[in-house]
Order: C-alpha cells, then structure tokens, then sequence
C-alpha cells in the first residue's frame, strides 16, 4: 500500500503520530493509499524549519525569488499531464478538467512571476521641508494554507506563489482525501531552487489543523473550505492574533431572464451545474428561471442531461467522473430521494442507472424547488441542479441576496440594462453576464461575500499581494543643522 508522507525541510518525513487516513480511488472504490495525519510534534516541526528557512528567503532579492517563480512556472508547465493524472487518480476528476484546474493554478504562478513591479511602495518627495515619506511592503514571516479536496493543486497555487514571492514560508495542510498533489508541488518547487525548508507539506485532520491556529509562530492563515470550517477557522486563528482569510461554501444562483438565448443558457448551466460532479464552489446549483421561459429552459436542461458520460477519469470520453467518497456520494442522494416529499418535482433522477464499483452518481435535475426545502438551502456540492421558478428580474434578485452564500452568481439576458442593473444590485462577490462560472483571473482576485468568505482580503491576485504582507511607512530626512531644532510640540509639516 502506497503511503503518503510530510514533506519538511526539503524531503520527505514520515509521520510520527501513528494515526494515517484512507486514500481512496474513487472510481472504485478502493483504497489506494495511506496518508500520515500530522501529530502536534510533526507541525512543530514543519513549523520550526519554515522559520529558521525565513530570514535567508526574505532577504534573497526581487529578481532571484522571481526567477524561481519563472522556474517553478516552466515545471508546472512541462509537468501539466502528471499533476492532471495524479488529480484525476485521487480526486476522480476527468483529465480535461483536471488539465483545466492545472492552467488556472498555474496562472498564479505566472502572476507571481511579476512580483518585482508588485511590490513597489510609494513615495512622497518633500512631504514636509527636506522630508520624504515612503511605504514597503514587507513579507509577514510563517504563513500556513489548509485547503480543499476539490482543487487539489489550483487552490494551494492561490496561495503559496503569492505568499513565497512575497518572501514568506509556507506550511501547506492539504485535503487529506486527495494529497499526492501537494508532495509533487513540493518536488516541483524544490527543483525550481526554492531553498529547503521554505515550503513544507503536513498533512492530516483536526489535529494538524488546530495546531496550526495556535502556533505562535504562524503569522497568517489562508483557508478554503465549507462555511462552518471557514468560520471556525477565522474566529478561532483571529484569537489567537494571526490574520485570517477563510473562503467558504456556496449555493450559486443562474438568473435566466425571459429575452435570453435559451440554448446558451441550456448549455452554460448543464456544463456549470454537473462539471466535476458539482463539486466546484463556484458551480452552478440553482437556475432561476422567469415564468415566461421556465417550461422550455427546463426541457432545453432535461434534453442534454443523457448525453453526459459519466464513468472513470481513467476511460477516455468521459466528462463527468465519480464523487469524492462514499459518504458524500450518499450524502448527495439524500437530497435527490428527499426532494418529492419537500414538495418539488425530480425531473431527472441521477439515482438511476449510475456506474457501479466507485463512487457515481448521474446528474439530477429538480424544478419547482424553493426556500425552505433543503435541496434549495444547503449546499448540495453534487451533480444536482434545481429551478426555481421566478416572475421576473426582482424576485430573482431578491432570493439572492436572501441567501446565505455570496459566492458566485451569473444572469442570463441580452438587456444590457439589466445586467447592469445586477452587477449594481447583488450581493454576491463574483459575478457574470452571460457567464456561468466568473472564476476571475489571477491579476484580479477571488471570493465570495456573506458566509462565502471570513476575513477582509478576498484571495490571490493584488489582494492576495496584500495579504501576504505588512506596509511599513517610513519618514525619512538628512541631517540639516539649519532645519533642527528642539520642539516638544506634536510633529507637522513646515
Ligand atoms: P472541508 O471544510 O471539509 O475541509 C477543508 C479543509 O479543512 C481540509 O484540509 C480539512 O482537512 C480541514 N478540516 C475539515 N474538518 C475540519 C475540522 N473539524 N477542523 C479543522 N479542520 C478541518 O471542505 P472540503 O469538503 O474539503 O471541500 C468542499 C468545500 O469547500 C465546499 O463547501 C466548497 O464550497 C468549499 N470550497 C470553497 C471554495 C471557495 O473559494 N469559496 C473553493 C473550493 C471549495
């Protein structure tokens, strides 16, 4: 049985607690591996060395730390197919879309490639008489991220190119459903010459977890996860003094107004709901469709749901692959099988006929959901896609901003004035026009609102810059004799 290890100070290290986790394949159900779960001691240790690896990073200058993003930006590239095969091995993910998560990981690494120009201060000649004021922006020292199962290399990208280009260390906890990406990240940027210790990999549960939250040399955390971790997360991390940025869960409405294409909307919310099994933050899990178009837009749905393959990653022509566990597979189930009784109509029921011997499930459709039914409420983080029925633009947009999520949102309508119009209106913190999934690129940034997000600094791009350090201000003047003189009043500008 293959087993996953840490990776500390440049190396693999095995775990010292004893206690391990199952990797599953969830195409079969196997398992396929073992994970160490990080004791108290494994983090200390992960933690010492990021520290000690600090002031020598920190100090290493603009252009070498770029270089080493430009070199880590090449190995991902050149190492596209293997990250993509090692996602779709232990995540289950087809390999176009794993190929898809990889490019937009890599985009942050590209980002950070510009980190020179990124972190230019400012600066204000003569602020007062032969005085000049200047800002730098410094890194924050040991910074930890903890992640998800469902990007396993684009989200750790979100964080760590910024966090190492910025002169931090970096301790990574990834999911620990799918961890061989981040040991290949690992090997990755030790190739690209990043000096050991300056990125480390502890893997593990709650007890890695809570470890780091309080460790006193973990000066910030990045987190993405559900909503009630993220919580956790942040009120826990920020009592303890660190910065915290903690992304959370998400229920993204698609507005289909009455003048839309409504093959394109068909089309954009059959690829946005079930890609990935669903299991994207900012999928699509709720279509909001105006009276006028409902009855066709749902049959424009139903008509493309058979032809979706689902099967294994491994067996091309696929498109959707297996849930992550067991557990969430049924889990997901529970909604579709509770659906009819909460007083909406199953339409397509995703139960049937699904591949047996790994975790599947074949997309759902279920119209007539509303507030108050759970397949409406929760977060489903499945392939189940429901419509909700609306008279127009205002009763769409008001079950938005009623909903506890503020992930991502898109509409549908070719009235520019009502898109407009949405942008202005929703409170939500990514939003499209006729654009299902506005995943931002990296040199913006990304998060949610509302329960989406916990913290201040939505993630990665100039955001993410910001996160990952501390400006210092500096007022600055030469020894004048004739401007000095002993003044015991408060400093102004003369
Ligand atoms: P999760 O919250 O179960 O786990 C996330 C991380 O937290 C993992 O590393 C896990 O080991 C750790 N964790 C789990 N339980 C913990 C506990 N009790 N105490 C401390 N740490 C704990 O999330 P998941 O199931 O891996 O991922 C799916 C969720 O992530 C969905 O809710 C999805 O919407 C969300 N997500 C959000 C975004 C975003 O950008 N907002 C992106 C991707 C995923």
């Amino acid at each position: 049985m293959n087993r996953i290890s840490h990776w500390i100070d440049g190396r693999v290290v095995e775990g010292s607690s004893g206690r391990s986790g199952v990797v599953f394949d969830p195409a079969t159900g196997e398992q396929q591996a073992s994970v160490d779960f990080a004791s108290v001691d494994d983090v200390d240790r992960a933690v010492a060395v990021a520290k000690a690896a600090f002031p020598a990073w920190r100090a290493t200058n603009l252009s070498r730390r770029a270089e080493v993003m430009f070199r880590m930006r090449e190995l991902v590239d050149a190492n596209r197919k293997e990250i993509a095969s090692l996602l779709s091995k232990e995540h289950g993910k087809v390999l176009g879309d794993a190929l898809g998560e990889v490019a937009r990981g890599l985009e942050n690494i590209e980002f950070a490639c510009g980190i020179p120009n990124l972190l230019k201060g400012g600066y204000s000649e003569q602020a007062s008489t032969g005085v000049d004021v200047y800002s730098i922006k410094q890194p924050l020292g040991v910074v930890a991220g903890i992640t998800p199962f469902n990007f396993p290399a684009m989200v750790p990208m979100w964080m760590f190119a910024n966090a190492l280009a910025c002169g931090n260390t970096f301790v990574l906890k990834p999911s620990e459903k799918d961890p061989s990406a981040s040991m290949f990240i690992a090997e990755l940027l030790k190739q690209a010459g990043l000096p050991d210790g300056t990125f480390n990999v502890v893997h593990g549960d709650k007890v890695a977890v809570d470890r780091l939250l309080e460790h006193p040399d973990i000066q910030a955390i990045s987190f993405v996860g559900s909503t009630p971790i993220a919580r956790y997360i942040y009120e826990t991390g920020t009592k303890n003094g660190k910065r915290v940025q903690a992304l959370g869960g998400a229920k993204n409405h698609m507005m289909v107004l009455a003048d839309a294409d409504l093959d394109m909307a068909a089309d954009a919310a059959v690829s946005a709901a079930y890609g990935s099994a669903g299991e994207r933050c900012m999928a699509i899990s709720v279509v909001l469709a105006s009276d006028a178009i409902a009855d066709d837009l749902v049959s424009k749905i139903k008509d493309r749901i058979p032809a979706i393959k689902v099967g294994p990653a491994s067996e091309d022509g696929n498109e959707m692959g297996p849930l992550i566990t067991g557990e969430h597979r049924d889990k997901v189930k529970g909604y579709v099988a509770g659906a009819e009784a909460e007083g909406a109509t199953l339409v397509v029921d995703g139960r049937d006929g699904a591949p047996t011997g790994g975790f599947f499930l074949k997309p759902s459709l279920i119209d007539n959901a509303k507030p108050g039914m759970k397949c409406y409420d929760d977060e489903i983080f499945g392939p189940v896609l429901t419509v909700t029925r609306i008279s127009g633009y205002q009763e769409g947009i008001d079950l938005i901003n009623a909903n506890q999520f503020g992930n991502g949102t898109a509409i549908f309508t070719r009235d520019g004035g009502a898109a407009r119009q949405f942008e202005f209106d929703v409170q939500v913190g990514m939003v499209g026009v006729n654009v299902p999934i506005p995943v931002p690129v990296s040199y913006y940034s990304f998060g949610g609102w509302k329960a989406s997000l916990f913290g201040d600094t939505h993630m990665y791009g100039p955001e993410g810059v910001n996160f990952y350090t501390r400006t210092k201000v500096v007022t600055k003047r030469w020894p004048d004799p004739s401007t000095s003189t002993v003044d015991l009043g408060f400093p102004q500008n003369r």
